[in-house]
């Protein structure tokens, strides 16, 4: 084919596609401008996941009468003039593409009125060409609807996810921008329901308590700025969870560079470096970060949308963030001991929860992760099957020594018993028929609005596994009851933890990412001593189990020393 330039409306498509990926985009890039533009309110709206329609409404200055074509021209920008310009760059905004790229992507109108003049304009475009322009009595500020977004790009619309979760990404976003702008009072409304609401009083910490509510914000921990550190260098500032109110995703973990939302590899490391030692496996710290510094010290133009940048000195910045978040958390929040194991395991033994699951009713090995590669001095047993198993003791209140016809086993009785609930609560999920345990006090939970966004998809499978939910209020719910294996005081950890990994996870996975939270949440925990006949029921169960030498998440539940290993190691055999 010979090469032509494209024509113009296929080059903003294509360019559309590089800054706007989802309704999410949009609304960034929206409230951006509302922020540039100086606004102390702004009130996001969706529908539909914002695919029907999303709206920003701001009080910022306005764009004149005169301007307003203009602004949807592509790399019109009024926050740029020079070159030098780039390298100190203030504003959130500075390439002047975005409202190019979302006009010739969707129907949009603007309603707009500048400061310095009296009556404002309305103006509609289709697929970025101005329809209409008259003027219109309106308050100082902008509004911009955009409706019917993708539908002139079928293949960007396909690759769209559920409402739900269209939505979710939203709630997300704008949450990190009250975050990011505790000054400016943010609303959000879902489908005509106001799901989030700032207080822009300024307060980092009040906000803190919107997006995550009461409980956990009040428990977060705030870094206090080195003083000594002046105007012009790099000053962290924020508030860090402590380890206890960790998560299962890195959903939690806000950072802001000169006040814009970004992410960066670099400081999530650096974040969990300074958690070393206090964190699970898996989990993740709720932090909230604010890195000041100069301009010139970071370039902000990398990255088509924007979300991240680069440092000129990075490690200079790792350090003083891990330093921060460390002498935070030290500082100010001694790090937990281990509990005193207590001496009866809840449910080992008689309690009918800890029942051996029938066999032949156990869920196919399709559904799980494949098994490791046997070593060649193994016993040629299927990976499903066990030897019988003499229990020696216990060790370090964490292991399981057991003595087999081939050598020794040293299971973890964490992921030992892990795998035995697991089986169980999925052979429950195909019989439809849960165990579950009543309340005698409903138990209240206060989730985030993308929680709450994400719960709305949720409810009924989580009903299905036991759980009895109520919204109450716009972002509480009432626990009523809940699978029996759960413990009271993890019901909030395990349902957050639930709907964190469902919100990740496509809905066929659903039932077993409950079952895999379930299992862990109900597990012995490392460091709990059991008793002789305890350890000895626990490895009868998991004799029974379809797939006995891992646990849900595909970690082995053992480790085993043959024999003829160990006449070698003695040197008895060479
Ligand atoms: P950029 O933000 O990179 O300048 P945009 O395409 O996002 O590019 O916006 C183009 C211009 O339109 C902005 O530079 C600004 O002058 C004007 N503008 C856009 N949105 C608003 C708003 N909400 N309030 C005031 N001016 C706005
Ligand atoms: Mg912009």
């Amino acid at each position: 084919m010979p090469i032509k330039v494209l024509a113009s409306d296929i080059i903003s498509r294509i360019a559309a596609g590089e800054v706007i990926e989802r309704p999410a985009s949009v609304v960034k890039e929206l409230v951006e401008n509302s922020l540039d533009a100086g606004a102390t309110q702004i009130a996001v709206e969706i529908n539909g996941g914002g695919i029907h329609l999303i709206r920003v409404a701001d009080n910022g200055m306005g764009i004149p009468a005169d301007e307003v074509e203009l602004a949807f021209e592509r790399h019109a920008t009024g926050k740029l003039t020079s070159d030098a310009d780039l390298e100190i760059i203030s504003t959130l905004g500075f390439r002047g593409e975005a409202l190019p790229s979302i006009a010739s992507v969707s129907e949009v109108s603007i309603v707009t009125r500048h400061q310095d003049e009296s009556i404002g304009t309305i103006t509609k475009l289709e697929r970025g060409v101005t329809t209409s322009k008259t003027k219109q009595a309106a308050p100082q500020g902008t509004i911009i609807t955009v409706r019917n977004l993708f539908q002139n790009v079928p293949a960007r619309l396909k690759f769209l996810k559920s409402a739900a979760t269209e939505t979710s990404h939203t709630s997300h976003l704008v949450a990190q921008y009250t975050l990011a702008f505790p000054e400016v009072k943010f609303t959000l409304t879902v489908n005509g329901r106001t799901t989030l609401r700032s207080p822009g009083n300024g307060n980092l910490k009040d906000t803190l308590i919107e997006v995550y509510g009461v409980e956990t914000a009040k428990s977060m921990l705030e870094i206090h700025p080195d003083e000594t550190s002046g105007e012009n260098t790099l000053r962290v500032s924020g508030f860090v969870g402590p380890a206890a109110l960790a998560r299962s995703s890195r959903d939690y973990l806000s950072f802001f560079v000169n006040r814009r939302w970004i992410q960066n590899r670099s400081l999530t490391f650096a974040v969990e470096q300074a958690y070393q030692g206090m964190l699970m496996t898996g989990k993740h710290p709720i932090v909230a970060l604010n890195i000041m510094l100069p301009p010139q010290e970071i370039d902000v133009n990398v990255h088509p949308t924007k979300r991240e940048i680069r440092f000129r000195n990075e490690g200079e910045v790792f350090l003083a963030v891990q330093r921060a978040v460390r002498e935070t958390l030290v500082g100010l929040s001694p790090v937990p001991r281990m509990r005193a194991p207590s001496h009866s395991v809840h449910g080992l033994s008689p309690d009918p929860l800890f029942s051996v699951p029938k066999a032949g009713a156990r869920p196919g090995p399709a559904a799980f992760p494949p098994t490791a590669k046997q070593r060649p001095d193994q016993p040629a047993l299927p990976a499903s099957e066990l030897p019988i198993l003499r229990v020696i003791g216990q060790f370090q209140s964490t292991y399981i020594l057991a003595e087999g016809p081939d050598g020794i086993y040293l299971i973890d009785q964490h992921a030992a018993h892990e795998r035995i609930l697991f089986e169980k609560i999925r052979e429950q999920q195909i019989c439809q028929a849960p165990e579950v345990q009543g309340l005698l006090e409903p138990l209240t939970i206060e989730v985030t609005a993308r929680q709450a966004e994400l719960l709305s998809s949720q409810i009924d499978i989580l009903q299905e596994a036991g759980f009895s939910l109520e919204p109450f209020g716009e972002r509480e719910y009432l626990v009523r009851a809940v699978p029996a294996m759960v413990k009271r005081h993890e019901i909030a950890p395990t349902l957050f933890e639930i709907i964190d990994s469902l919100g990740q996870a496509e809905p066929s996975q659903w039932s077993e990412r409950i079952a895999q939270s379930l299992a862990c949440h109900g597990a012995v925990r490392a460091g709990q001593i059991l008793s002789l006949p305890e350890i000895d029921e626990l490895m009868r169960q998991l004799e029974q189990t379809a797939l006995p030498r891992h646990c849900p998440h595909g970690r082995p539940t053992m480790i085993h020393l043959p024999t003829s290993q160990l006449q070698k190691e003695f040197g008895r055999r060479t």
